[in-house]
């Protein structure tokens, strides 16, 4: 990236990298050196215009799209190996929940239903600020998008630890996961499954974060790349056998990937 260009996105004041206003998705040129941020921002917007995110949500974009600048807006080969592992847990699973909050809604609907078909894992809307609206305007979005069955609305058990609406879960859910896929998730909440003894998959752009770092798998990267390169390893992986996937998930390391994002978010150059 040439001096020019980094003056000119890092102030975004009023000249080329300003986000158009679109109505549809479609009409972002994708040819804009910032598409991927533009992208999520519509996204988030037309999440809260449609009751799906809530306006925190916006904040926690912002903070993940801060990350995610200084990431190149790419996928590292520790974050990859980690999509790896994590579609392996998924495959290995007996009961693996993709759990759904308002931001991965109107970030990544599709794709969520597309790894769930992948893995055979359930989908259950599980939110921080939970009120029925919200939780059915999820459903129905994710139904638009082609989930057969979205769980979370029935609520009948708690996860222990924390405060009332936050720890609502479905018995035949999250309650009985053995792995969960939390993506966006706050530390609390993630640090509560994990005393389950549910093994979790984060996926978030804060390697510093607590819900990462308590993860078995932390996925440093865009929920946007992430979901997608988990499924596309779980079909890479489809006809893998007991042994081949727990090898993917002894040959991860944790720590190593953890460290390799936060030195590149440190260190990176933003070549
Ligand atoms: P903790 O309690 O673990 O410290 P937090 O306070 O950082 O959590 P929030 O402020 O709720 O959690 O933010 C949610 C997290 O989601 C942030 O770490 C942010 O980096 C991350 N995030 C936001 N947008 C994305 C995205 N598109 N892809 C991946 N991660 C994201």
């Amino acid at each position: 990236m040439t001096d020019e260009e980094t003056g000119s996105e890092a102030t975004s004041g009023g000249d080329e990298s300003a986000p158009p206003e679109v109505d549809h998705e479609s009409e972002l040129p994708e040819d804009h050196p910032r598409y991927q941020s533009l992208l999520t921002r519509h996204r988030i917007e037309e999440g809260v215009e449609r009751g799906i995110t809530s306006t925190q949500g916006l904040i926690a974009e912002g903070r993940g799209e801060a990350f995610d600048y200084l990431l190149g807006e790419e996928t590292l080969p520790s974050a990859d190996a980690a999509a790896r592992a994590a579609a392996a847990h998924l495959l290995l699973a007996e009961h693996p929940v993709l759990s759904v909050n308002g931001n991965v809604a109107a970030l990544v609907p599709g794709e969520i239903v597309a790894l769930a078909d992948a893995t055979g894992a359930d989908i259950e809307v599980n939110l921080f600020n939970r009120s029925e609206e919200r939780m059915a305007a999820i459903a129905e979005h994710l139904r638009e998008h082609g989930a057969d069955e979205v769980k979370g609305l029935a609520a009948n058990a708690r996860i222990p630890g924390i405060a009332h609406e936050r720890a609502k879960v479905d018995a035949d859910g999250i309650g009985a996961a053995d792995v969960v896929l939390v993506p966006l998730e706050d530390g609390d909440r993630a640090e509560a499954l994990g005393e389950l003894g549910k093994t979790e998959i984060v996926i978030d752009l804060n390697p510093l974060s607590r819900s990462p770092r308590m993860a078995a798998v932390p996925i440093i990267d865009n929920i946007i790349r992430a979901v997608p390169n988990v499924t596309r390893h779980a079909r890479s992986l489809s006809d893998a056998s007991r042994e081949e996937l727990v090898r993917v998930l002894q040959e991860f390391d944790r720590e190593a990937a953890l460290r390799e994002a936060e030195r590149a978010i440190r260190e990176g150059d933003l070549e």
